[in-house]
């Protein structure tokens, strides 16, 4: 725990899904308070994090275009969820006295600040975490691509992408025993096997920018600080 960290800043991505724990829909607290936890132990060690949150546990875009309605107005929709569990996650990790800003792509000023590079990274050097919330800010996009982008504009050294496996596997793991995670593995592989790590917009700026992508579980308890620490169960998608 103690250990220096071998990153400065990092970019975090945790999705709806993940903050809906084993609910059907909407927040688990106890889960968010869970993350929250990991995001304060690596502020304790110095590193400096901003997190992308997902919105699928609330809203996704296509939901009402499969349903003949407007796609626009429904990813609308999604950004807005985004924003709710950008506001969970904030009040999760202020209960730890972690000080912390929400950092929005659609202004609402009576709510949260709004986005820019040039705020974001001040208060990333202030030592404060930075929840990127509104997702771009443009439909067709997902928070994926939100979070490279955002990792590629904050300079982050590396995105760390917290899913329900601790890594990429050669087949789902969960219905084939025989599969493998991969230790490493570069972008250019991960789009051409069409490895659902990430959208490929996503993976795609990240493998422009240099950004490597680091896949963990984000429901293993103490798991990102291990990784921080050069430890830890996880995929590294670098070129
Ligand atoms: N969304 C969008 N533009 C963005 C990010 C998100 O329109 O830049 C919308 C889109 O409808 C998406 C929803 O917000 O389905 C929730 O985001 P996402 O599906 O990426 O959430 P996650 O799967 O990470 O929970």
């Amino acid at each position: 725990m103690t250990s220096k960290p071998i990153y400065q800043r990092v970019l975090l991505k945790a999705s709806g899904e993940a903050l809906m724990g084993s609910q059907g829909f909407g927040i688990d607290v106890t889960v968010a308070d869970r993350i929250a936890g990991d995001i304060a132990e690596a502020r304790a060690m110095g590193v400096e994090v901003g997190v992308v949150v997902g919105g699928g546990n609330i809203f996704r875009g296509v939901a009402v275009a499969s349903k003949g309605g407007d796609r626009v107005t429904g990813d609308h929709m999604g950004m807005l969820g985004t924003v709710i569990n950008a506001l969970a996650l904030a009040t999760s990790l202020r209960k730890l006295d972690i000080d912390t800003v929400v950092l929005s792509a659609i202004a609402m000023p009576e709510i949260c600040e709004s986005f820019s590079q040039r705020v974001a990274v001040h208060h990333l050097s202030q030592g404060r975490v930075v929840i990127f919330a509104g997702g771009t800010g443009n439909p067709f996009f997902t928070t994926d691509s939100a979070a490279a982008l955002r990792a590629a504009e904050m300079g982050a050294q590396a995105i760390f992408k917290g899913t329900q496996v601790d890594g990429i596997y050669s087949a789902d793991p969960k219905k084939d025993p025989t599969a493998t995670r991969f230790d490493r593995i570069s972008h250019a592989e991960v789009l051409e096997k069409g490895l659902a790590v990430m959208d490929v917009t996503a993976v795609a700026l990240a493998r422009e920018n240099s950004i490597p992508i680091i896949v963990f579980s984000i429901h293993e308890k103490g798991g990102f600080g291990a990784i921080l620490q050069g430890g830890g169960v996880k995929t590294v998608v670098s070129d």
